[in-house]
């Protein structure tokens, strides 16, 4: 694999005061300055977070959708290029709701994710050369299950030279329609949603990943000349987790948790060091965790990344939520 630089963009997204927040006078203090800047009021200080492009509460999914740069990954893909989108972020602060959305919301909340997969077969070329295939899987204690198969078993994770990582047995769907798309997406949520109530743990603490195959096939139609992806993934949620005694944590899961993330910060941020240097990056410390195994190959070489910093307005989370913003920061 040709390790020339990548390029990561950072952007961050700050939620609307919810219902609850409201009813009990919660104060917002996180709120978007302009296009590229959130600030952050607290004690007294207020700190400015400069990214590349900022949403504040009034921005709704779909001029997220527009304006993220999204689109523009789906098209690299088309082109057989790698990519990845992260949501970031501490519990409640809309990673879900801003990748997949909140369908209890109405129809106009519908995330990134579905408006992506829309748009891909909206751009497809008619006369079949591309195919699309999906794969949905979830990482839990540094274990890997397959959300498109009801049998939760433990996949390991293989390396070949011409697929770099992968979860070995786990289905790749294909996808003939954006109808078929959607209900891949479906059923993977349907069976991390069961997964978690079934094994009684929660699902944020756990790290969802999405990814999008898209082949250019040859003019027979029988084997892929290139291969795009683009792997989206609803990160756990990345709040500083005590031990089992405060709300169910195990200690491994915080620890997992935890490493994942730091290992992700250090891949992207290795990656953007070099990128804005304009040196190839060495040393990325992809075998660090399961996680950026898996996101080695939409993450290296000439893949384009997208950090999505989640926040929460309400001054009750002001420290996670600088937190957050902090580790975006060292990520760009
Ligand atoms: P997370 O996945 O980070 O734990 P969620 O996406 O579940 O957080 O969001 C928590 C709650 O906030 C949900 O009820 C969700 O619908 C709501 N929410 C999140 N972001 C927004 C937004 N931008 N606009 C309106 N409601 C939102
Ligand atoms: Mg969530």
């Amino acid at each position: 694999m040709s390790e020339a630089w990548s390029h990561i963009r950072v952007l961050g997204r700050v939620r609307p005061l919810l219902q609850h927040e409201l009813a009990t006078n919660e104060k917002a203090i996180v709120s978007a300055l302009a296009q590229d800047s959130l600030s952050v009021f607290y004690n007294e200080q207020m700190q400015k977070y400069k990214f590349h492009r900022c949403f504040g509460e009034s921005v709704d999914q779909d001029d997220l959708f527009e304006q993220s740069g999204v689109k523009e990954m789906i098209d690299m893909a088309l082109t057989g290029f790698r990519a990845s989108c992260f949501a970031y972020g501490q519990t409640g602060s809309g990673k879900t709701y801003t990748m997949f959305g909140d369908e209890t919301k109405g129809t106009g909340k519908v995330g990134l994710i579905p408006r992506s997969l829309r748009y891909l077969f909206d751009v497809l070329p008619p006369d079949g050369s591309v195919s699309v295939r999906m794969s949905f899987i979830e990482l839990y204690n540094e274990q890997v299950f397959d959300l498109l198969n009801s049998n939760r078993t433990n996949l390991k994770i293989r390396w070949t030279k011409d697929e770099g990582y992968f979860a070995e047995n786990a289905f790749v769907v294909a996808c003939d329609t954006v109808a078929d798309a959607m209900e891949v997406l479906t059923e993977g949520r349907h069976n991390r949603q069961v997964g978690s109530h079934d094994l009684n743990r929660d699902s944020s603490r756990s790290h969802a990943l999405l990814s999008v195959f898209v082949e250019q096939l040859d003019p027979t139609h029988e084997c892929a000349v290139s291969t795009g992806r683009v792997t989206f993934v609803d990160l756990a949620g990345s709040e500083r987790l005590r031990d089992t005694n405060s709300d169910g944590v195990t200690v491994t899961e915080a620890q997992s948790i935890n490493k994942s993330l730091f290992a992700l910060g250090a891949v992207i941020s290795a990656l953007s060091t070099a990128a804005r240097k304009g040196r190839a990056p060495k040393n990325v410390p992809y075998r660090d965790s399961k996680l950026t195994k898996l996101l080695m190959d939409c993450l290296s070489g000439t893949a384009i990344g997208m950090l999505l910093a989640c926040v929460s307005p309400a001054e009750r989370f002001a420290e996670e939520s600088t937190r957050t913003l902090e580790y975006a920061l060292r990520a760009q």
